[in-house]
Order: structure tokens, then sequence, then C-alpha cells
């Protein structure tokens, strides 16, 4: 059995490994070959955290485990991440444990291939301006990924928290990307792709802002109750996400099919782009939306790639059950 550290994650597990794992099983998902366990996630009445699980299978992958985690929103104080997990790997022949690998630097490395990966698929070839709404732990990895993906010439943002931004300034600059901070009408009125990563339990981004050809990946919305964009904009798209159930339960279009905007049978899983199932964008003009709901199966993924490129590098722990 193999133990594999947080630092060890961040050392092996780069953005081209994890876009090509979550491209993948997104892949596999659409056509059946993958699928996900039903979420567990409770408030645990201790430390005010949320505790759960997330699990699933890929048999074109032959990946079996479970992400364990959640949030604890006292760690900070503790010099700590407030989100926590831990990915499970098992043997799916028989059952063994395989491996235990850190899953925060993978949580984040693998939502961010997500977004990559509908903006490799879905934005327009020629999209030079990039939208960041959020300006959290997640945005960084967000803007990194995504400045890979075209051929950007500049990053627009806005946080409702301003004083957040100068360190996804800071990654902008890094990264030789100019950087400005707009009002969010003026980031719709600009970006051709744009990302939504905040906590928002309420629309931050209307559509009457975004201009005709964008892209939209929306990041942020992985509960019942938050939103970031305007119902009426996700109605108003050609709307893809990873999982249909979980899009329509606590992604972003829960608001659109709750006020019965648009129908669960508009929704494509994006694997079916990936896959050559479904063109995707069908014009220059056509806003594309993304909901980026977060599955276990990216989790279990991302982890799988992690095990093995440490056992190759003789970066893990191996330890007999
Ligand atoms: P963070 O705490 O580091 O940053 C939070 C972000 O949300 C900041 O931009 C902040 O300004 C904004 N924000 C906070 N409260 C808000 C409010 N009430 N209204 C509007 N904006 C608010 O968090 P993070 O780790 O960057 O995560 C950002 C979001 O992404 C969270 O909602 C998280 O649950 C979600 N997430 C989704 C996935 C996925 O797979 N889809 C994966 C990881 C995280």
């Amino acid at each position: 059995m193999l133990i594999v550290s947080e630092e060890t994650c961040q050392k092996v597990v780069g953005r081209a490994d994890a876009f090509k794992a979550v491209e993948d099983v997104f892949g596999a998902m659409a056509r059946g070959d993958a699928y996900n366990f039903p979420v567990i996630r409770e408030a645990i009445g201790h430390a005010d955290a949320l505790y759960g699980f997330k699990s699933g299978f890929d048999r074109a992958g032959l990946v079996l485990g479970v992400k364990s985690g959640g949030y604890w929103p006292g760690n900070m104080a503790k010099g700590l991440t407030n989100h926590q997990s831990t990915v499970f790997l098992f043997d799916p022949d028989t059952g063994q444990l395989d491996a235990l690998v850190g899953g925060n630097y993978l949580t984040a490395v693998r939502t961010a291939a997500s977004s990559s990966v509908s903006i490799s698929h879905l934005a327009r070839k020629d999209a030079k301006v990039l939208g960041m709404v959020g300006a959290g732990h997640q945005s960084q990895f967000q803007l990194r990924a995504a400045a890979e993906q075209r051929q950007f010439e500049r990053v627009v943002a806005w946080n409702p928290h301003p004083e957040m931004l100068p360190k996804l300034e800071a990654v902008a600059t890094e990264i030789g990307l100019p950087f400005e901070a707009v009002e969010p009408e003026k980031l719709g009125a600009e970006a051709d792709v744009i990302i939504t990563i905040t906590s928002a339990f309420e629309p931050l981004l209307m559509k009457d802002w975004v201009k005709p050809g964008a892209h939209i990946a929306c990041m942020g919305t992985d509960t019942k109750g938050k939103q970031e964009v305007d119902a009426a904009l996700v109605a108003a798209a050609t709307v893809f996400t990873d999982e249909i159930a979980q899009s329509v339960s606590i992604g972003e279009t829960q608001h659109a099919i709750g006020a019965g905007l648009i129908a669960e049978t508009a929704i494509t899983p994006i694997g079916k782009v990936i896959n050559g199932d479904h063109p995707g964008r069908s014009s220059d003009t056509e806003i594309t939306l993304f909901d980026g709901t977060g599955v276990g199966l990216q989790d279990l993924a991302v982890a799988s790639v992690a095990a093995k490129l440490a056992q190759a590098q003789g970066a893990a722990q191996v330890v007999s059950l």
C-alpha cells in the first residue's frame, strides 16, 4: 500500500497530468464506463465541520475509491486549510487498499482542470480576454490552468472582496498577463472566457452584461442554495456540465431548473463533446456555459495519477497492511 503525501502530490502532478485525467474520466462518464456513487455530506455537530464522502468507479481506467473530508471553518486560525480531504484508492479486483493520497492540492488542481477542459472544448479559438470572478484559494489555480488553453492577452477580474484581488494579480503578473481590476459589467462586456469561482449565494454576473460568443465556466456553485450567475444567463446559454444529476441539484443550473427556465434535457455532459458525440459550440455568437459541480471521479482520477507517478519516481511511502 502506498502513502502519497500532499507535498509529493504537488511535486509529481502537474496541470497537464490533471487535465488529461479529468478529460479522460469525463469521457468515460459520458460513455457509461464510469459513475459516481451518491454523495454523503453531513454537519457533524463538532467544530462547525461539514464532513462527507465522494466515491465512484471508473471501469475504463480501473480506478475505485473514495475521497473523504470536508470543511472545518476554524482551521485557518490553526494555520491549516479549511478544506481538508484524503483519497483512498482500492484494487478493483480484490478490494484491498492500494493507496492513501493527500487530497487538498489535488482538489484545486482537478477543479482547475475541469474548467480548462471546458475552455479547451467550448471557448472560441480566438478568445483573447480572460475574466475572473473570484479571488480566493481556487482562483489562482483556475487562472494558471485557463491561461494555457487559449492565447489570452489580458485578464480582467472582479471580486466581491476587492482586497483579495492583489494575490490573483500576482499570479497573472507571474505568467505574463496584464491584469485589470474592473466592475462586473465591464468584465462581462470585455471577457471572451469567464470563470466564476466564489462562495456566492446570489447572482454576481447578469445576462445582459455578457457578450455574445463568451464561454463561462461556473465553478463555485457546489451546494444547494449557492449561485454565481443570473438564471436568465443560464437559460440564454448552451449548457454543459460534468454530471447532470449534480448540476440540477447542487450546481449552477439548480436555479434555472427551479424557475422552469430550462429543462434537464437541455443540459449536455461535457464528456459527449470530448467523445465527439456532441458538436459543442455551434457558432461564434453562441454563449456556452459549463457548470462544473465537482465529482468524486475527478478526485479519484488525479489521485490515481499521483499514486502512479509517485511510485514510478520513488516518492511514495510503501507500507504493508
Ligand atoms: P475561498 O474561501 O478561498 O474564497 C472564497 C471566494 O468567494 C472569494 O472570492 C470571496 O471573495 C468569495 N465570497 C465569499 N463569500 C461570498 C459571498 N457571500 N458572496 C459572494 N462571494 C463570496 O474559497 P475557494 O477555496 O477559493 O473556493 C471558492 C468556491 O469554489 C467555494 O464555493 C467552493 O465550495 C467552490 N469549489 C468548487 C469546486 C468544484 O469542483 N466545483 C471545488 C473546490 C471548491
